[in-house]
């Protein structure tokens, strides 16, 4: 079992000693786990009828039949060996999808927090028990049905299960479902139902058979396969009536016939799809992409506009308090990370005890109005960690240097009795504090535009425009600026926010969150292959500017790339194409954002964390949460989890996608290349005297050997050198666009022109011709499988090579082996013959580089 210790601050879990680890776990087997049952795993012998129920192989087995009947064995034979190998790769690459998937889904399942041996400890919601204490904060989701114990200033969505879309308070006796989402606030819940005994599992009942949809993808290649049928079938019915007219055996005819529309039909083609696409997801997973949803395998590839926020993602989100500012003077502040050690200076002198004073309580109420923890972790540097907001972590730092009393000490001296926490609406938060003369201290901090106003601060005019001039300066030399105020007063029974009026300025704070040292080489790797980076931020909008040019996200100086969430409320017609940073927007703006991207065509990954950001990240084509730092909502809502929560894992996830895509569509150039020719050989063949070029056992031979190993081999092919430096595939474009059919149509042409040359030079030499022509279109189709490799010499992806060095041995054996021989009825062609054939594989492969060349700047396959 995977627990581990959060590092929950102790008020968390405050006296709740939960479960032993023990009674869990006997707890555990009794109620089983907590999570709806999965669906039973396909049985085998569905999976391999579900394979043979395709009309092509039920075409194939009525071949089979026919063949039995006019006593024609060997054909019978090849024919079963095809049915035979067509389903087993069919069913194995189906199994192997699944399996990547459930791997997956297994990855990105949820979590909860728990106390258990009275200790917070984090775990998979599938472990939650009956009697679990469950603690919960702003964006977890609700683990069972439990009963709240303690609340403070609870806001649940319960939307997913009664609709309803405005959030409802909760407090202490109140129950709460399995699968709400807390949107604020905190509490402590014991667990009274799990698994399909819970909200969770009715709710699930309901949606059961979902989520295994086709993707865009799939469903456009399923169509184009069916057209593919259609086209192949109607040419193969003309192959057979002209066979007729020529006098040739009906029945033979039929069997080549069939044979010739099994080969030419990419029938692997879903299978490599989807084994691609979860394969893909696999290996993004591997680099620190969890896929949410295979979808977005492909989605990522076309991703044109990468939203994404500031704190903590463009910058290192390891905050210092550096400057403050009281009506009374200003003073700097030394020191490092969230250690506690540094001082207050004033032009580089240390202030007295006197010139203290106000940083004092500027610094004491905003540790108070606070709900991080700093903890000592190892030494070193980095020897202090932050638990909770890291601003917040920040604040007590500073409040240690500054000589304040210890948080611990604070809080049981002046212990909270209220709150209105922080929420990027409000843009402020206040507590309530007992003191021990029986006063209440009021507690305020939050953006200066949420502090700075009449209807809070109780101050003079011409002090408030002093605080906000400050506050901009400050804002433009890239720090987050805090203002804090506060006031004692007598209590009185009002909701929280009530108290949020005639309070006294205690001062600004500014805190440094310097931009991550990758950040300028990510946000340039985008722009290289047509991503076009933004920055959304709650933050203001010159601290926002400052970071933005620090990153080389905006060039210095320049005006019209900056808009404010009020500006975008004011005028939502505005063209954002040209906007790089959105500053002091809500979560609600960042789906409006999202929108006006999507009505532009635009493909939009976006980043987000906060238990506001779900919809947003619902919204945006590829969702992006922070597997780290986001909150359970984001997560759950997204359609990719950073599992380091670097930005620059979306790049590689892009880069991922884009080889799935290109990957997919190098299969279709080879496969309909290959069924193309096979077609046009048997067409054309009769014209040139060479009366039926291949008979039926041959063609499902080259079928077997082309489209089996080396088309499953073609999905795992590395990347492209240039996938990252072209623009984003449009995401309306045709899987065939772009270069893909003329491709195909010349390649095709290739091969049919080869093969036919080398069975003709054979006639004219008196070598078995039709053995020759069998073993040049193998040929031929192997160098057109090599040819459209990205990198010829790789050593990625080995498989490939081998298994055309594979496939050749097999085409060889089948003019050498005795038993081969009678079964597809060919014979030895010497070295002249072989030559032919080589020479077939050299010029299509020949062919398929030169064609690499002509299309160089398009997007290729
Ligand atoms: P972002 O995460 O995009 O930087 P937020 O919505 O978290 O933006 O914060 C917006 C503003 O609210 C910040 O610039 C800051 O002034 C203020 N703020 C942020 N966190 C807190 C907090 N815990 N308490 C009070 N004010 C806060
Ligand atoms: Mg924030």
């Amino acid at each position: 079992m995977t627990t581990r210790t959060t590092d929950a601050p102790a008020a968390r879990a405050p006296g709740h000693p939960g479960l032993t680890q023990a009674e869990a776990e006997r707890r555990l087997a009794r109620h089983g786990r907590n999570e709806v049952p999965p669906p039973r795993p396909t049985p085998l012998y569905r999976r391999v009828l579900a394979q043979l129920r395709d009309p092509l192989i039920l075409v194939l087995l009525g071949a089979a039949l026919l063949t039995i009947l006019i006593g024609d064995y060997p054909d019978a034979v090849v024919i079963g060996l095809v049915v035979v190998v067509n389903t087993t790769v069919g069913v194995v690459q189906e199994v192997r999808a699944d399996r990547a998937v459930a791997a997956l889904t297994a990855l990105s399942a949820p979590h909860a927090r728990v106390v258990r041996d009275a200790a917070a400890h984090e775990i998979p919601a599938a472990l939650v028990v009956p009697g679990d204490t469950l603690l919960l904060g702003e964006g977890d989701i609700v683990a069972a049905d439990a009963d709240l114990g303690d609340a403070s200033a609870l806001l649940m969505d319960e939307s997913m299960l009664t609709g309803e879309s405005e959030p409802v308070d909760k407090s202490a006796g109140e129950t709460v479902s399995a699968g709400t989402v807390v949107v604020r606030g905190r509490g402590t819940a014991t667990a009274t139902a799990t698994g399909p005994a819970s909200a969770l599992g009715r709710i699930a009942a309901l949606m059961d058979g979902n989520g295994h949809e086709p993707t865009p993808l799939q469903r456009r290649l399923a169509s184009l396969g069916r057209m593919l049928a259609l086209l192949t079938i109607t040419l193969c019915v003309l192959f057979f009536a002209l066979g007729l007219v020529r006098g040739l055996a009906p029945s033979t005819m039929a069997v080549t016939a069939i044979s010739l529309a099994v080969a030419a039909v990419p029938e692997s083609l879903p299978a490599v799809v989807t084994l691609a696409l979860a394969l893909g997801a696999r290996r993004m997973a591997a680099r620190g992409a969890l896929v949410r949803r295979l979808p977005a395998v492909e989605t990522l590839g076309s991703v044109s506009v990468l939203a994404t926020d500031k704190t903590g993602t463009l910058t290192e989100g390891r905050m210092v308090v550096q400057h403050l500012w009281t009506p009374s003077g200003a003073a700097d502040v030394s020191g490092s990370g969230y250690d506690p050690r540094g001082e207050l200076t004033r032009d580089g002198r240390p202030l007295t005890a006197e010139q203290l004073r106000p940083f004092q309580e500027l610094l004491t109420t905003a540790a108070l109005c606070n709900d991080a923890v700093l903890k000592p972790s190892g030494t070193g540097p980095d020897a202090w960690a932050a638990v909770g907001d890291p601003m917040e972590a920040a604040l007590l730092a500073a409040a240690a240097k500054a000589g304040c009393p210890d948080p611990a000490e604070l809080h049981r001296d002046c212990p909270r009795i209220a709150e209105a926490p922080f929420d990027s609406m409000r843009k402020r938060m206040t507590t309530l504090h007992h003191l021990p003369d029986g006063n209440v201290l009021v507690c305020l901090k939050g953006a200066p535009e949420a502090v700075l106003t009449a209807s809070v601060l109780a101050e003079p005019p011409a002090l408030l425009e002093q605080a906000r001039e400050r506050a901009a300066a400050l804002a433009g030399g890239g720090f987050r600026v805090l203002a804090a105020a506060g006031t004692e007063r007598l209590w009185q029974p009002l909701p929280v926010t009530g108290a949020e009026r005639e309070l006294r300025l205690l001062g600004l704070i500014a805190i440094s969150d310097p931009p991550k040292a990758a950040a300028p080489a990510t946000l340039s790797a985008c722009r290289a292959a047509g991503i076009n980076p933004v920055m959304i931020t709650g933050d203001h909008p010159a601290t926002a500017r400052a970071i933005a040019e620090r990153t080389g996200l905006v060039r210095a100086g320049e005006t019209a790339e900056i808009l404010t969430g009020a500006q975008l409320a004011a005028a939502p017609d505005t063209d954002l194409t040209g906007v790089r940073v959105f500053a002091r927007t809500d979560p609600q703006q960042k789906v409006d954002i999202v929108h006006a991207w999507r009505a532009h065509g635009a493909v939009t990954a976006m980043t987000g964390d906060g238990v506001n950001d779900g919809p947003a990240l619902r919204q945006a084509d590829i969702g992006v949460a922070m597997g780290a730092r986001g909150t359970e909502v984001a997560r759950q809502a997204a359609d990719l989890v950073l599992t380091d929560d670097e930005l620059a894992t979306v790049v590689t996830a892009v880069e991922e996608g884009r080889r799935v895509y290109d990957n997919i569509r190098r299969f279709l150039v080879y496969a309909m290349a290959g069924g193309a020719a096979e077609i046009l050989v048997m067409l054309i063949g009769p014209l040139l005297g060479l009366a039926l070029p291949l008979r039926a056992g041959q063609i499902l031979w080259i079928n077997l050997l082309t489209h089996g190993l080396t088309g499953v081999a073609m999905g795992a092919e590395p990347v492209s050198p240039d996938a990252m430096s072209r623009p984003p595939r449009p995401p309306r474009q045709h899987i065939l666009a772009a270069g893909v059919w003329q491709r195909l149509l010349v390649l095709a042409s290739a091969v049919t022109v080869v093969s036919l040359l080398a069975g003709l030079a054979a006639r004219a030499v008196g070598l078995p011709w039709q053995s020759v022509l069998f073993l040049a279109l193998l040929a031929a189709q192997l160098g057109v499988a090599l040819g459209l490799r990205a990198r010829l010499m790789t050593r990625q992806n080995l498989f490939l090579p081998a298994s055309v060095a594979g496939s050749a041995v097999l085409a060889v054996a089948a003019l050498h082996v005795p038993a081969l021989r009678s079964l597809l009825d060919t014979d030895p062609v010497g070295w002249t013959g072989m030559w032919l054939a080589a020479a077939a594989g050299v010029s299509a492969f020949t062919a398929a580089r030169l064609l690499r060349g002509a299309f160089r700047g398009k997007a290729k396959p």
